[in-house]
């Protein structure tokens, strides 16, 4: 059914990004009546492949199916059909100038690396949840590195960041490349399932019987109602529950806030990098960590160059020019001055600014890990929650989204039956 017109159905799911779209498909296999409600203009969320701004296609979101072998995303690409780049993407590094890290080189600061790495996962395992900076040695080689993989990961400085729930994250390490867009990955997985778009959800009013969800369009009346937005919409109150939502899942929200991540995409003559394959490439960049630089992503003559934490932050509220500037600066700083002439147009993603998301992804707080469980728990079995940060060890995914939407999805079922 859709708003505006009587009725009522087993379940509004609130949200079309992964999670939303994962229950949706659980509730039409189930045979259920549900309507999903979005407030954008388009479904995927932060799940968003962009094809018309360069005219190939960009992931301004979700790129890498991360965790491959487990991931659920990767079967349903096998399925479709859909491509996928099923090995690691080599990753160099480049100092100032343009030098490109030899492989020893390289391979030596891998090994400082795993160092940091290690210690801050041995702390995770020992129960311990303190900022990640707590137990790393800032003063390794590889702390740069370190730091902008943290930032990558979790959109925060390691000093924002739980070794608790750092360790509790599960990583196999086969992070694959989806050819023509994780975002069209998505839409392709969850097509012939209905969804209100332009319809944000001001109101959900819980009464004795179930629920009733308020738009602008209309009021829907459900047996229960599934929740997919992210943790900073939660907790700024953009959806006015009634009675409010209990003090422990506005505690949960605060303690895993959305970090910011953000992408400046670039179209580039790669030639004149002297690089000719798709690789990843971490350059420097001055006052931050270094950038993350997707070079020629399947042979495409683009560059997406990687912003995590403060100076993702920083640029995001500064505006895409600036943004793009950076981008364009950071890679003349490499490459020299010869390469700005090879340096076509830009663009830049502001997740953060996205009034219906308000960040990349949710990471704990120190000393807080535990409250991430708390997101996941329904309120007065009716209210039902999923999203990325809910997933106990897929969070920060596209794939944990999907399967924290199926979870709530058979939880609301089970209340049905
Ligand atoms: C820059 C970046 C890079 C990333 N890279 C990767 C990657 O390579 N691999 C990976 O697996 N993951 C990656 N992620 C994470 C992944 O994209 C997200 O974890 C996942 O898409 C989140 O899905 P979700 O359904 O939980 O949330 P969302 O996608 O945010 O969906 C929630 C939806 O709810 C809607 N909504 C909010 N409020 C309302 C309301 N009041 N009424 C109606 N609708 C509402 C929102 O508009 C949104 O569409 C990346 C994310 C970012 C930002």
């Amino acid at each position: 059914m859709s708003v505006g017109k009587s009725g009522n159905v087993d379940v509004v799911v609130i949200g079309a990004g992964a999670a939303g779209l994962g229950a949706a498909k659980a509730l039409q296999t189930a045979g259920k009546r549900f309507v999903v409600l979005e407030a954008m203009d388009r479904a995927g969320g932060r799940a968003w492949t962009d094809s018309s701004t360069f005219g190939v296609p960009v992931d301004w979101g979700c790129h890498w199916l991360h965790s491959a072998s487990i991931n659920p995303m990767r079967q349903y690409a096998d399925e479709l059909g859909i491509a996928y780049l099923d090995r690691h993407v080599p990753w160099k590094a480049a100092e100032a100038g343009g030098r490109l890290f030899s492989e020893s080189e390289r391979d030596a600061l891998m090994v400082e690396f795993d160092a940091l790495y290690r210690a801050g996962m041995s702390a995770g395992e020992r129960g311990i949840d303190v900022p990640l900076s707590d137990v790393v040695d800032a003063s390794s080689p590889a702390y740069g590195l370190f730091e902008s993989s943290v930032q990558a990961e979790w959109g925060f400085m390691p000093a924002e960041v739980s070794t608790l729930d750092a360790v509790r994250y599960r990583d196999t390490d086969e992070n694959f490349a989806v050819r023509d867009g994780y975002g069209a990955l998505l839409l392709a997985v969850a097509s012939g399932i209905p969804t209100e778009l332009n319809t944000p959800v001001k109101q959900v009013i819980l009464d004795g019987n179930g629920v009733r969800v308020v738009t602008d369009r209309g009021a829907i009346e459900a047996d229960s109602v599934i929740v997919s937005v992210s943790t900073n919409v939660l907790s700024r109150g953009l959806i006015d529950f009634q009675p409010g939502l209990p003090d422990w899942k506005l505690a949960a929200a605060a303690a895993v806030p959305l970090g910011s991540d953000n992408k400046v995409v670039l179209q580039v003559d790669s030639r004149h990098f002297g690089i000719d394959e798709h690789c990843s490439l971490r350059i420097p960049y001055p006052g931050a960590p270094w950038f993350n630089v997707q070079v020629r992503p399947f042979g495409r003559e683009i560059v997406s160059i990687y912003m995590g934490g403060p100076i993702s932050a920083e640029l995001e509220a500064a505006g895409a020019d600036a943004a793009i500037e950076a981008g364009r600066q950071a890679l003349i700083d490499t490459f020299g001055t010869g390469l700005a002439g090879h340096i076509g147009k830009g663009a830049a993603s502001a997740w953060g600014l996205e009034p219906s998301i308000l960040g990349a992804y949710g990471a704990a707080r120190p000393g807080q890990a535990n409250l991430r469980g708390d997101l996941a728990k329904p309120v007065e079995d009716r209210i039902f929650f999923c999203g990325e940060a809910t997933h106990p060890y897929f969070f920060s995914t596209c794939h944990g989204a999907w399967m924290s939407g199926e979870r709530a999805a058979a939880e609301a079922l089970a209340i049905l039956s």
